[in-house]
């Protein structure tokens, strides 16, 4: 066989729950795809760190950890969090410890209908529903500026910050611009909540109305989020691209996955649309304690991850021969209990390996 062309080295960062089980089924099936298709080469680097390891030394990432992070083409990140650990800690502690200083400032998060799975929603099936929401990762509600005063008395105040910057919010704007002009609809739909909150989100309306200037070909729509979430359960098909505040894109894309079946089956990738710096690719689920060491989490939502991670390190072919591989799978019913099916990861994850067999 030819030597491959192209290496890419992947970080991979398994972590908590079901994470350590889809990474290493997404691995799996990476490395057979790879092996299969010949031209490129993936190199992959095991990071342990997780709530366990914070739980032993007081620190998710150990000193020097993000330097050596920055070294990689790409990071597979499976989930955080732990029953013993408050999720605001673990979640600062390692996911937003990443994204914050990697720059990942594009929180991209498709959705569709797989064949063969089904929506909630009456009346609709594969095509039907094929989004992608945008979601601003830097800044906004989640800028963990506030604070607490007169703790624990009856007159104990908490401020939660919203901060929106011009800057932020521009790039996002011409990202999602961007990316709405590459699908086939070329419609945007620039979500807030403007009517309520007067200043960040006037300012997104501001700034959306002069980038949409310069992308005359891409249709544009504003929306409110409350209206929004109606629109993605009773109009489906009438949506396309969404873009959206840090808050509002991470509950509407939380809505989006379980519109098109389960959330273990969607992808989350946090992009440095710069490419200064490596970009993260994960499941959009957390890590499912409930169902953890059981053997029976959807690998999907991992696979497809892995396909965007390919896409963005410009292997688009071998990430779309994988998704049409797990589509198929996805046909033949070989479905985990949360798409109302009774395979275990092994099996689906095998049944994918032997489909991309089958079509090399
Ligand atoms: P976190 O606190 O990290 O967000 P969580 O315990 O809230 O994790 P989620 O992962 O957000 O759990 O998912 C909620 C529920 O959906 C889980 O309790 C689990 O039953 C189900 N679920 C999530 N991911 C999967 C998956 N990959 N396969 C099957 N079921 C899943
Ligand atoms: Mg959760």
């Amino acid at each position: 066989p030819a030597t491959p062309s192209r290496k890419h080295s992947i970080a991979c960062i398994p972590a908590d729950g079901i994470g350590p089980e889809v990474i290493s089924a997404g691995v799996a099936v990476l490395k057979e795809l790879a092996a299969l298709d010949g031209t490129f080469e993936l190199i992959f680097t095991n990071y342990d760190w997780s709530s366990a390891t914070y739980k032993k030394s007081g620190k998710y990432i150990p000193d020097g950890g993000l330097e050596s992070l920055k070294k990689h083409d790409a990071i597979l990140f499976g989930a955080v969090g732990a029953p013993d650990v408050p999720d605001h800690i673990s979640l600062w502690g390692l996911r937003l410890a990443i994204c914050q200083p990697l720059q990942q400032y594009a929180n991209v998060r498709p959705t569709k209908i797989f064949r063969g799975t089904q929506s909630p929603l009456r009346a609709t099936s594969a095509g039907d529903l094929d989004w992608v929401i945008i979601r601003e990762n830097s800044e906004g509600e989640y800028a963990g500026q506030g604070g607490r005063s007169h703790v624990g008395q009856p007159w104990e105040t908490a401020t939660e910050v919203s901060i929106f910057t011009r800057h932020a919010v521009t790039r996002l704007l011409e990202f999602a611009f961007e990316m709405a002009r590459k699908r086939p609809k070329k419609h945007i739909i620039v979500v807030t909540k403007s009517n309520a909150q007067r200043n960040g989100m006037v300012m997104w309306d501001e700034i959306a109305s002069s980038v949409a200037k310069r992308f005359p070909d891409v249709t544009v729509e504003k929306m409110l989020v409350d209206a929004m979430t109606c629109r993605m359960v009773l109009q489906p098909s009438s949506i396309d691209t969404i873009v959206a505040t840090n808050l509002h894109a991470d509950i509407l894309s939380d809505l989006a996955a379980a519109l098109a079946g389960s959330i273990g089956i969607a992808p989350t990738s946090n992009l440095d649309p710069t490419r200064q710096n490596p970009s993260m690719f994960e499941p959009i689920h957390g890590s499912a304690f409930d169902i953890t060491g059981k053997g029976i989490a959807n690998p999907v939502g991992t696979f497809w991850t892995a396909a965007e991670l390919l896409k963005w390190l410009g292997e688009e072919e071998a990430a779309a021969n994988m998704m049409e591989c797990v589509e198929n799978v996805c046909e033949a019913g070989i479905l985990t209990r949360d798409l109302g099916g009774k395979a275990e990861t092994k099996e689906v994850t095998e049944a994918v390996i032997a489909e991309l067999r089958r079509s090399y």
